[in-house]
């Protein structure tokens, strides 16, 4: 494998900080070109050190100062500001951009990475919830390849290789989150940090809140649907709380493929780093010398109807899927700062999808746009 510059967008989050393990790890195969961060300086200011990229950026502008103080002994360009995140995310000089943004923030750069023919290694769903059509349109226009990082998506990517016929349909599997067996009469007074006790994913709050709620499975049936070309009624979620089975396939010939492996999202990671190769990887594996029992059964839409309203928005299609991640968003921050009670997210998301003035097909300004009015209805809402 020839050596590959790594650009990565959002450093110093879950999926960051595990790239940066990865690179590490493997520092024969991979060089950091740019990290980007938001608005954690300091550890942005280390990674910087310890992996010596070309630039960074904090999109945090207030924070240029300290970022650029400290790292002025170091041949290291340091930027501020979101508009740079999307600049740098179109350099020639890295191979790969690993988007790993959380959110709507994550189109704009994707789509410039997409738009110079750069690989993406994707973990921002977002990006293909809001605005699939545009970035799998740029994405094939400019021969750029778009590798999923989440894992149910890489588990069906892995599927897929050496296969040449269509998919019949795939499972998405989905660990049902830590109210899984909560009275649905209890989730009205469920708290925030009950909330963010995932059972089996060590994850960033946004995320850990959408798997609370299962829109976390919503989003990823709609990024499904844009990664493999798959109509809603041929994407099914499927509830299997080990979390060791990360998605299947099945075939026409009724075959059924699945890829396993404990919980961590570094496998996937590699993956899409180090595709179509393999790589050595230290951690654990599964132990079958104990008995094991892993369970399968369909989600509960009426305690969770985030999925539902998801499965709806993907079928409805043009903005609102755009307008229903924007709703979601503003929604879990509320959720968060404990102004709305977990129930209220999906009304909240509901109500903004019926709000927002339809377009069909949708341009990245009128994206921009249903995303704000949609954040504002739902502020409003709140
Ligand atoms: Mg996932």
């Amino acid at each position: 494998m020839k050596k590959k510059h790594i650009s990565i967008l959002g450093a110093t989050g879950s999926i960051g900080t595990q790239t940066l393990d990865i690179i590490r790890r493997h520092a024969d195969l991979f060089e950091v070109e740019v990290l980007t961060a938001h608005g954690n300086a300091d550890l942005l200011i280390r990674q910087a050190i310890a992996f010596q990229p070309n630039a960074v950026v904090i999109a945090d502008e207030k924070q240029y100062d300290k970022v650029r103080d400290a790292l002025a002994d170091y041949p290291i360009k340091v930027y501020a500001g979101h508009k740079a995140v999307t600049e740098v995310a179109a350099w020639d000089t890295a191979d790969m951009v690993v988007s790993a943004l959380v959110g709507f923030a994550g189109l704009s750069p994707t789509l410039a990475a997409l738009n110079t023919g750069k690989a993406v290694a994707l973990a921002n769903k977002e990006t293909l919830v809001a605005g699939g059509a545009l970035v799998i349109a740029t994405a094939l226009e400019n021969k750029a390849a778009v590798i999923p990082i989440d894992s149910e998506h890489s588990a069906i990517f892995q599927c897929l290789a050496g296969e040449q016929s269509e998919i019949e349909k795939i499972y998405l599997t989905a660990s049902g989150g830590p109210f899984l067996h909560t009275n649905p009469t209890a989730l009205s007074a469920v708290t925030k940090q009950q909330a963010l006790k995932h059972p089996n994913w060590n994850m960033g709050a946004k995320v850990t809140i959408d798997s609370a709620t299962m829109m976390n499975k919503g989003l990823e049936v709609i990024e499904a649907h844009w990664f493999f070309g798959l109509p809603s009624e041929k994407i099914e979620a499927l509830v299997h709380p080990q979390s060791i089975i990360h998605s299947m396939v099945q075939f026409a010939d009724g075959a059924i493929k699945a890829q396993l492996g404990l919980p961590d999202m570094q496998l996937p990671i590699q993956y899409a780093l180090s595709y179509p190769m393999r790589l050595p990887m230290p951690q654990q594996r599964i132990d079958f010398s104990a008995a094991k029992s892993w369970d399968f059964f369909p989600p509960d839409t009426t305690k969770f109807p985030c999925l539902s309203l998801a499965y709806e928005a993907l079928n409805k299609g043009g903005n609102i899927p755009c307008a229903m991640n924007a709703a979601n968003e503003i929604a879990v921050q509320a959720f968060l700062n404990e102004q709305i009670k977990f129930t209220a997210i999906p009304t909240l998301i509901e109500k903004t999808m019926y709000q927002i003035p339809f377009i069909s097909q949708p341009d990245f300004d009128d994206l921009v746009q249903t995303d704000l009015t949609a954040r504002t209805i739902t502020q409003q809402n709140i």
